[in-house]
């Protein structure tokens, strides 16, 4: 095989364009490049692609990812915010006619425009990406919120991450991030991926993250932003009771007969605690709350 036709993820073609570059990391990016080709091809079969759909990527780095979405699905778009790899992209990326490089901070960036201009052909597409793990739950959340026309949402995310966002009510790893994101989509940890396949290695284990999105919400809610105020109230401090936390963090001290009243009107016990409540006892406790407003 000649280096032209190697993959982008080994440890020598990586060095190789890394050395042609004078590359160097910005750890202020999260750049942490895969070097292994087998990691890359387990990535894309969890996200299920195919040549009629499409692959948005976050953070291409050199390419390791973006060669392998290239293969796969019909189309990639993929978003660099480090204005140096965009050179390196352009050669790596050469020999693929299917792949559009955009520079610029998926932040700030209007994502959905730039989906129905690069890829409107396309009604199936999925978020495939190694996140930058110092900027992960942002750009998860702003994926979700905005409501985006997603199938699928891949992402190498440091470990402990995918753990808390896939866990289920009882679990100490179950918090306000596993219900923001459950509330949108179903969570897996699809598989748990060793530091020895990125350069540089980093101080975290990582894992693989597959959400799929659901056509509507998981539970229906009266009001959005007071149902993840409830949730972000009931965990409040984990030890407390969801009633004193949700009187210490939604209502007033003097309210105490009012959190009574809602708790027994949602059927939910004073003295549990907010990580034991489902995603359906959430909404109906928001939803009571909600009523209780309306009513003055
Ligand atoms: N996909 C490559 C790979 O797997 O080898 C690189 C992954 S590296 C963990 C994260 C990439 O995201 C880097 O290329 C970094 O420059 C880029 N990045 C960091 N913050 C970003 C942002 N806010 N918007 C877009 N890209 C970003």
């Amino acid at each position: 095989m000649s280096p032209e036709t190697k993959d982008i993820a080994t440890p020598s073609r990586t060095r190789e364009l890394l050395e042609k570059y004078g590359f160097s990391f910005k750890k202020s990016l999260g750049q942490n490049f895969l070097i292994d080709p087998n990691i890359l091809h387990n990535i894309v079969a969890v996200a299920e692609l195919t040549k009629d759909k499409a692959a948005l990527e976050i953070g291409p780095g050199i390419g390791a990812l973006t060669e392998q979405l290239c293969r796969t699905a019909g189309q990639v778009l993929a978003i660099e915010i480090d204005q140096r790899l965009l050179p390196i992209l352009s050669d790596s990326l050469a020999v693929y006619d299917n792949v559009q490089v955009v520079h610029g901070d998926v932040l700030k960036l209007d994502v959905k425009r730039l989906m129905a201009e690069y890829l409107p052909a396309y009604d199936k597409v999925s978020v495939v990406a190694n996140l930058p793990y110092y900027v992960t739950s942002p750009i998860l959340m702003k994926l979700l919120e905005e409501r985006l026309p997603l199938e699928h949402i891949v992402v190498m995310i440091q470990k402990e991450v995918a753990e808390r966002i896939a866990a289920g009510p009882g679990s100490k790893d179950y918090g306000s991030l596993s219900v923001a994101v459950q509330f949108y989509a179903v969570a897996e940890v699809a598989m748990t991926v060793p530091a020895s396949v990125f350069i540089p290695r980093p101080h975290v284990d990582s894992a693989v993250l597959k959400l799929t999105m659901r056509d509507r919400p998981a539970v229906e809610v009266a009001d959005e932003g007071l149902f993840f105020r409830v949730v972000r109230a009931s965990f409040g401090q984990r030890r407390k009771t969801l009633y004193n936390n949700l009187l210490g963090n939604l209502f007033g001290k003097d309210q105490r007969d009012l959190v009574t009243a809602v708790l027994k009107a949602a059927d939910i016990d004073p003295s549990r605690r907010g990580e034991t409540l489902s995603l359906a006892e959430f909404a109906r406790l928001a939803n009571v709350i909600h009523r209780f407003q309306e009513k003055g």
